[in-house]
């Protein structure tokens, strides 16, 4: 399967990431969202993130115009459908993935490889309700995109060889590296990563420690880079509150339930840094703790 085009669902933090690293990589890129400032504000993030690799060296100025000159928006979804490969990187809602996918269904080519870079929710249920479950698999990105080496390929029940090959094929062109998960709830990093961020939670809502303590403790205890708190606000409090979810029911456990106080934070709308609120108050010079 020869992939030249690639459309991406969702300009959020993942969604303008896979552009930037997709477009780099010399695919044409089509990123939709919706609406128009979203997309405006993707694209000037992603001039941003490249001028910075610029100024790092890592690229140079005829890398970031061809990048640029790779990727189009657009508010139209159907416009997607003559991608080879489309990444869906909307809200981490099945209802959502689920309409998007509908909507998709009746542009797509015979041979467009489907993908969501879910970090949780069931690919092979995601597929069962296309078109194309053969076709369709899990692409799970990290954030932040540019910088972080790792992609989880997923593979649903009914996932063919050939499309987990082409999906495997452009992992080597990013120069990233792929790892391969079975489609169980969160997948790999997120099955083991969001249990020791909910713990954290718990760990405050119980005050055995701060937030600062929390993840100075992390950081300098267990030589983790940023503090579970610090980390579950850079990732979306919302993001991480949807895969406890997925992982408590999923497996139907009581060790994965939600920490009562993560839900607090996320019906407060204390997100983390995209609403400039969660763990740290992102409001002023220094982030401030709000706990
Ligand atoms: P985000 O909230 O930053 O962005 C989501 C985007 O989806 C928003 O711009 C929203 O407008 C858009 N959207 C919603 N409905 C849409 C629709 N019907 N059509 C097109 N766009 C729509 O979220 P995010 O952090 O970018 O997460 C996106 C996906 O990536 C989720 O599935 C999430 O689980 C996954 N993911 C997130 C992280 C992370 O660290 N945040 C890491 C890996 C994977």
């Amino acid at each position: 399967m020869n992939i030249q085009k690639v459309g991406v669902v969702g300009a959020g933090q993942m969604g303008n990431g896979i552009a930037h690293v997709m477009a780099l990589a010399g695919y044409d890129v089509l990123m939709s969202d919706i609406n128009q400032e979203t997309l405006d504000s993707a694209l000037a993030l992603i001039k941003r993130n490249l001028a910075r690799q610029v100024g790092r060296g890592t690229i140079n100025e005829s890398d970031m115009a061809g990048a640029l000159n790779h990727i189009h928006t657009t508010l139209n979804l159907a416009d997607i459908g003559q991608s080879d490969l489309i990444i869906e990187a909307a809200t981490e809602r099945e209802s959502v993935k689920q309409a998007i996918f509908e909507d998709l269904l009746p542009h797509l080519k015979p041979k467009t490889i489907l993908t969501s870079n879910t970090s949780s929710i069931s690919i092979t249920r995601l597929g069962s309700r296309t078109d194309r479950p053969e076709k369709f698999m899990g692409f799970h990105f990290m954030n932040p995109v540019p910088i972080m080496q790792l992609v989880e390929l997923i593979r649903g029940i009914a996932t063919d060889d050939a499309t987990f090959q082409a999906c495997k094929s452009v992992v080597d062109q990013l120069g990233k590296t792929a790892a391969s998960a079975e489609d169980f709830p969160a997948f790999i990093v997120n099955r083991i990563l969001m249990p020791m961020i909910n713990e954290a939670v718990y760990t405050l809502y119980e005050g055995v420690g701060s937030v600062q303590s929390i993840d100075q403790s992390m950081r300098l205890g267990a030589n983790h880079p940023m503090g579970p708190l610090e980390l579950a606000d850079f990732i979306g409090l919302d993001t991480c509150l949807a895969i406890m979810n997925v992982l408590h029911d999923g497996l139907a456990d009581t060790k994965y339930r939600p920490c009562p106080l993560l839900t607090k934070y996320v019906e407060a709308g204390w997100l983390g840094r995209k609403t400039e609120r969660g763990f740290y108050d992102y409001r002023g010079a220094a982030p401030v703790p709000t706990r």
